[in-house]
């Protein structure tokens, strides 16, 4: 696993086509900087890395686009220590962005192989996040509950009532909501009752499938 001034270089172009197509967090920008996203790609295929695209990683599932990572990731408005809900680890891109920014990461993802392979990868990059967990995303994390923020990975048909729940008073959900087609929704919640909603534009995500596990 090598890590080389080539890779760094085409990192920091990355870094700046995606502050060009919107992305402002400095942190945000630092972090695309910072992970080494060709390692978390089938080798043969490290070309495509720094390409701001989303890319298959076997399984049916794909390595989110750098921009979509970026737009999530600047929703959430982290501050180091923040408590982070993830929703898809599928290989721990997003996961390490989100370490990145000093966030207590929790994330969960329903299969099996993919959940074994990132719970062995991220720690051999240096990537703790303080706990990975296989199970099904649509039941949130009750264990570690409240969170101030929730992230989900995967196109949600609808929008999961534990994950809403699951927010402290302040906590932003950011979830992509639709069958073929998805809209980034972000979800700040006011009250212990009240939730205030955002609608984002249009994304495409591999779908949050229900009742598989
Ligand atoms: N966060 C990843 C994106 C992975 S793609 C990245 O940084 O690239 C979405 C992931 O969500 C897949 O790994 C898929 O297996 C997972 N997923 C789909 N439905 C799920 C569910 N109900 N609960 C948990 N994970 C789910």
């Amino acid at each position: 696993m090598k890590d080389t001034f080539k890779h760094k270089g085409m990192r920091k172009k990355l870094a700046e086509i995606v502050a060009a197509k919107g992305i402002t967090d400095k942190k945000v920008l630092k972090a695309i900087e910072k992970v080494p996203r060709h390692l978390f790609i089938d080798s043969s295929f490290e070309d495509h890395a720094y390409q701001d695209k989303a890319f298959p990683i076997g399984a049916d599932q794909t390595i989110s686009q750098p921009y979509t990572v970026a737009f999530q990731t600047e929703l959430l408005e982290i501050t180091e220590g923040d408590k982070i809900l993830e929703i898809g680890t599928g290989c721990g891109y997003q996961t390490a962005v989100l370490l990145e920014l000093g966030a207590v990461v929790f994330s969960v993802e329903r299969q099996k192989e993919l959940f074994k392979k990132t719970s062995l990868f991220l720690p051999k990059l240096g990537y703790r996040a303080k706990k990975l967990i296989f199970g099904d995303g649509y039941k949130g994390f009750t264990a570690e509950a409240p969170f101030d923020g929730i992230i989900v990975t995967a196109g949600a048909p609808f929008v999961p009532k534990p994950l809403l729940s699951q927010l402290k008073v302040g906590g932003k959900l950011v979830i992509p909501v639709g069958e073929d087609i998805q809209v980034m929704t972000l979800f700040t919640r006011t009250s212990e009752k009240e939730f205030e909603k955002e609608e984002l534009g249009e994304f495409r995500f591999v779908p949050l499938l229900e009742d598989r596990n």
